[in-house]
């Protein structure tokens, strides 16, 4: 022991002996200090290891030393946890390969990678739990010598459940829970791909839009509209297979994808059902509300190779569908293309003709048969097409409209419009003009003050100048086209409502938006003849009109008989083929001359 020593026997100091006893207790000293020293170290590396024993223990982290066949040569609690393997105790005698991965090699690549190339290698890998539930792990294995390695494991399921929520709301409509546009593309590529890389027979790809969404959600309000949509949504879900898709592209848009349905007849039985359950009431807030669908059909292959065109095909029979009145389903056709192409070389030619002045504006005479005077002009634009000739505005303004060249046609009008007016004042005539506005020009694309403007311009008066409407214009907005209206009546400009007895026409519209002058629609007074209820009809338009306080315009007048009539009926105005064909302004005087002709007395005896 420490301090344990020798006594020297008596005389002994210095001798042999003596020395030999004080040798031996140096030694001992020596042997006692480093026993002690090793001690201390030894309880230095117990200590050490306790506390990275505790580390190791309590690490939230799995780690593992495992050979190249994956076997578990040691490691913690956490990674028996976090590997649902049993017990600590049990841990070496697993193999990491044989666990439920969802990637089964995918361990032992990582592992052999890591010994091959001597190099650090991370993944994130799919465990199947013993309830089923996946788990998401973090796994990064290093090299470690001797053909072993050092693996951590960590759990990173909510960071990746976070990130999958994410990537799905990215592709989910947050309304309805139906794909979103990116979702829907997305799955349609998918399953373009799957059909090309196998026989798989194709799908179907459906288009469907809501008719009359636009009224509900105006007339209703956008909560009522919402709850619409969630309803188609869930009607079309549970119509469908659980592998079809559901995906709202936007505003009332729909559009499903069918898998394995590759037979017209099997999508027209489909279209069919789809049309009958969307058709059915939607009670929201006891409203009972009604509502029909659209729905344009492409089957994949045959209607498109790819994304792009079966997209676009299905638009086009979807389109096809909604302009023959709706509430049907259309497949798509060949034809479609070919016309949408038209359509496009149409809407190019259209922009070339303001630019190379190719409009013209025709005129057609009005006349007063109470005074027998030609008394205006409507203005009917026509288009000298280099190659097509003369082409009718029903031809043009429709795509004009929709494509919103209108807007700079209609300028162009007015302009033509007001020049003719000065041209007519110079020559001390003073017939009005009248002429047509769209839809689409009101408010923003005509504002009154660009009205206001023209005239002054042209040194003429607003009172020369009329603006045609048909009700239809006036009901899409009705606040801003009332604003509008009254603002350009303000102005002095007169309001005709044209076509009037085709569409909703009542009194009330009359009431909410004042006009100046009824145009009545020339598919009534062409059967005034013949049939005795056109004939009250256009009676009663006038005596109403009268009683209003509002003037009326006859259009389409053909013949005396109807001349005749109209006068019995005590109509102001009158304007058609029987009087003049629109005609081009060098004919007007000429058209002048005519009229007045047939309105001499003698020609007005034979009435
Ligand atoms: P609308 O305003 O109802 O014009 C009357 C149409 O009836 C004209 O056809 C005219 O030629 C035709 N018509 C006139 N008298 C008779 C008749 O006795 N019998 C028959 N069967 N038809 C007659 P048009 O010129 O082809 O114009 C068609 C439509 O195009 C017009 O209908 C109008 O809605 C639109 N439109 C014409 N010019 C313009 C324009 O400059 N801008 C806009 N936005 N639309 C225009
Ligand atoms: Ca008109
Ligand atoms: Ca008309």
């Amino acid at each position: 022991a420490a301090g344990d020593r020798l006594p020297l026997p008596k005389g002994h100091t210095h001798t042999e002996v003596g020395r030999l006893a004080d040798d031996i207790n140096s030694l001992a000293d020596r042997l006692v200090t480093s026993l002690e020293d090793e001690r201390q170290l030894r309880l230095h590396r117990e200590m050490d290891e306790k506390k990275y024993r505790a580390i190791f223990d309590n690490a939230e982290t799995g780690i593992f030393i495992a050979d190249r066949e994956s076997r578990i040569e040691s490691a913690n609690p956490a990674l028996a946890r976090l590997l649902e393997l049993p017990d600590n105790t049990e841990l070496t005698t697993h193999q990491l390969s044989n666990l439920s991965w969802i990637r089964p090699d995918r361990p032992i690549e990582l592992i052999v990678n890591c010994i091959d190339n001597n190099c650090l290698c991370v993944d994130d890998l799919e465990l199947r739990l013993v309830d089923g539930a996946i788990r998401w792990l973090n796994v990064v294995i290093s090299p470690i010598g001797g053909s072993r390695v050092q693996g951590l494991v960590s759990d990173i399921t909510e960071r990746r459940q976070a990130e999958d929520l994410a990537k799905m709301q990215a592709v989910t409509d947050p309304l309805t829970g139906a794909a979103n546009r990116p979702g829907f593309e997305q799955i349609l590529q998918m399953a373009i791909r799957r059909s090309e890389t196998s026989e798989d027979a194709g799908f179907t790809l459906m288009h469907i839009d809501l008719d009359g969404f636009k009224r509900i959600n105006e007339a209703l309000g956008l909560p009522v509209g919402d709850e619409v949509l969630k309803i188609v949504s869930e009607r079309l879900r549970n119509h469908l297979k659980p592998t079809d898709t559901v995906a709202r592209l936007g505003g009332d848009e729909f559009a499903l994808i069918l898998s394995g349905v590759s037979s017209a007849e099997s999508a027209a039985r489909i279209g069919k059902r789809l049309i009958r359950v969307l058709e059915r009431h939607y009670d929201i807030e006891a409203t009972p509300i009604k509502l029909g669908a659209s729905i344009g059909i492409t089957i994949y292959p045959n209607d498109g190779h790819n994304m792009p065109f079966l997209l676009r095909n299905a638009e086009l029979a979807l389109d096809h569908a909604r302009s023959n009145g709706g509430n049907r389903f259309s497949f798509f056709d060949r034809g479609m293309a070919e016309a949408a192409e038209q359509r496009r070389t149409l809407e190019i030619d259209m922009q070339l003709a303001l630019q190379r002045d190719e409009f013209k504006l025709f005129y057609q005479p009005i006349i007063d048969i109470t005074t027998n005077r030609l008394v205006g002009a409507e203005a009917l634009i026509r288009w000298r097409h280099p190659e097509r000739g003369l082409v009718p505005p029903d031809a043009f303004i429709p795509l004009a409209e929709e494509t919103g060249l209108i807007i700079d046609i209609g300028r162009w009008g007015l302009e033509t419009a007001c020049q003719q007016l000065a041209e007519w004042k110079k020559e001390r005539k003073d017939y009005y003009l009248s002429i047509n506005i769209s839809g689409r020009q009101i408010p923003d694309g005509l504002p009154p003050a660009i009205l206001a403007d023209a005239v002054r311009r042209h040194g003429i008066d607003s009172s020369r100048l009329m603006v045609e409407l048909t009700e239809g214009v006036l009901l899409s907005d009705v606040r801003r086209a009332q604003e509008w209206l009254g603002a350009v009546r303000e102005l002095g400009f007169c309001i005709y409502l044209d076509d009037f007895g085709t569409g909703y026409s009542s009194l009330s519209y009359l009431k909410r938006f004042p006009v100046d002058t009824i145009k009545v629609d020339k598919s009534f007074v062409r059967e005034m003849g013949s049939d005795t209820e056109d004939h009250a009809l256009v009676e009663a338009i006038i005596v109403m009109a009268r009683t209003l306080g509002m003037h009326v315009v006859a259009e389409g007048v053909e013949n005396r008989e109807q001349l005749g009539l109209l006068r019995k009926m005590q109509c102001r105005c009158v304007q058609g083929f029987y009087f003049s064909r629109p005609v081009p302004i060098e004919e007007f005087s000429a058209a002048a001359e005519r009229i007045n002709t047939l309105l001499t007395p003698l020609c007005e005896k034979r009435v």
